[in-house]
């Protein structure tokens, strides 16, 4: 059979002829063992080639296999099948009282692709998705099976975000907690002017989760949306002015699509992601680019950007800032470091974003960058391997795990080269 697999936003197609879909996982251990090349799609939801295989390798999704969502209401746990979405996960794990700490702004992203990719969602105190991964089962490259846990061993800082090079990951296990509600509020027009590091820091910690939202059209934020947990105080907002009507991200847009706003309180899944579950997004008419930097340079950062602001607003959609917590995944973007992330949805215009894209990049370039490995950059392969300082470790488990390098493409090729 001949069909044209291509992401999610429709700017990459896959030159394997063929997504294989396998039904058990005997049928995926027999695919792995007999391939030469193989490339995991999860939701296909990443702008890059990261998930490519090459004209001889094999494309596989794991969305024929059942959807594996074991909660364990005890150990406050949840292992989860390696293709199931954010979107049913969550509403399982709502269901047992409990919750993940954090997700992304779109709930309809894979689990395991996520956290190949070092996805996150915003909040001082929360690391990126991959921070509550306790334990990973992968099928690695002969066709057998392995689980790695944290604290046991010295590969876990590999396997997680591991950009899919290491095996097909089978399931993952999650730390979870209690259940918890988040109400939603919305502010506009904040001015940068003024705004020094403590301000920033200030305003990111005024909420669980916060995020900024700029088109760049003039200096300073349109939008400011805070996602306050119910059992956390109700900051003092003084910095901008409540919204008057329900927001979207992107000026124009409908925002019936996003998630409660105005203060109503409601369970985690529905107020963390930006978007709601039930919305179904088709091809996404965007492309994106982030970059993960030192949070105590944000300031500064945000500065550069809007020294540039005339070049980046016209393939601009809308541009996010957000916070990570540091996390311990050699290749996490927010590897070692407390971060500000600054995000571009651009439009669907490769040859107009790419100069853009560059040019943001040199102004960035002070900051230490790290790209998200899922979206579009253009950053050298030799720049990324000095951004990650444990990549040497990295190379050294995928060489281990995989020594003939199945589950490498270019994309990984480059920047693991050593
Ligand atoms: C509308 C939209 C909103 C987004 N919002 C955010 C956001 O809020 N925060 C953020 O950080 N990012 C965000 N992203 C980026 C997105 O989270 C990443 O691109 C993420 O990797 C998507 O997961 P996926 O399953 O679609 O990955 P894919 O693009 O399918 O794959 C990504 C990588 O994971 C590997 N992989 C997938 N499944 C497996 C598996 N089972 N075993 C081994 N490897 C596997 C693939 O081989 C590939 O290398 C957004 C993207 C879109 C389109």
């Amino acid at each position: 059979m001949t069909e044209t697999v291509t992401n999610w936003a429709g700017n990459i197609t896959y030159t394997a002829k063929e997504l294989h879909r396998p039904h058990s996982v005997n049928a995926l251990l027999n695919l792995v063992a007999g391939s030469r090349r193989v490339r995991v799609l999860g939701s296909g939801h990443s702008f890059n080639e990261i998930a490519e295989p090459g004209e001889d390798g094999v494309l596989l999704s794991l969305d024929a296999l059942p959807a594996e969502i074991d909660v364990d209401t005890a150990a406050r746990t949840v292992r989860v099948g390696g293709g199931v979405r954010y979107a049913e996960l969550a509403r399982e794990v709502h269901r047992h009282g409990l919750a993940l700490p954090n997700m992304a702004s779109l709930p309809h992203i894979s689990v395991a692709g996520s956290v190949a990719t070092g996805t996150h969602g915003s909040g001082v105190g929360n690391g990126p998705l991959a921070s509550s991964v306790r334990a990973v089962e992968i099928v690695v490259a002969d066709g057998s099976t392995g689980r790695f846990t944290r604290g046991v061993g010295n590969r876990f800082g590999a396997v997680v975000t591991s950009l899919g090079a290491l095996g097909v990951v089978t399931a993952l296990t999650l730390d979870l907690e209690p259940a918890f509600e988040v109400e939603q509020h919305v502010f506009t027009e904040m001015p940068l002017a003024g705004l020094d590091q403590a301000g920033f820091e200030t305003i990111m910690s005024a909420a669980y989760s916060v995020s900024l939202f700029t088109d760049w059209r003039a200096p300073g934020f349109r939008q400011v949306w805070l996602k306050r947990r119910t059992d956390q105080p109700l900051p003092d907002f003084p910095w901008a002015a409540p919204a008057a009507e329900k927001m979207h991200p992107v000026p124009g847009m409908p925002a019936v699509n996003c998630t409660e706003q105005f203060g109503v309180p409601g369970p985690w899944h529905e107020r963390l992601p930006h978007f709601r579950a039930e919305f179904t997004p088709s091809s996404g008419a965007e492309l994106q680019s982030e970059y993960l930097m030192p949070r105590e340079s944000a300031v500064a950062m945000l500065h550069a950007l809007d020294g540039i602001r005339e070049t980046v607003a016209p393939v601009l959609q809308t541009c996010e800032v957000r916070t990570v917590a540091a996390d311990d995944q050699w290749l996490s973007p927010s590897y070692g470091r407390d971060t500000v992330a600054v995000h571009f949805t651009w439009v669907e215009d490769t040859q107009a974003v790419l100069p853009v894209v560059r040019r943001v990049e040199e102004a960035l370039a002070p900051f230490d960058p790290r790209p998200h490995w899922g979206k579009v950059f253009t950053a050298p392969a030799a720049e990324l391997r000095a951004r990650y300082p444990r990549m040497h470790d990295f190379h050294t488990a995928a060489r281990d795990l995989d020594p003939r390098g199945k589950f490498t493409n270019t994309f990984v090729r480059e920047v693991l080269v050593d």
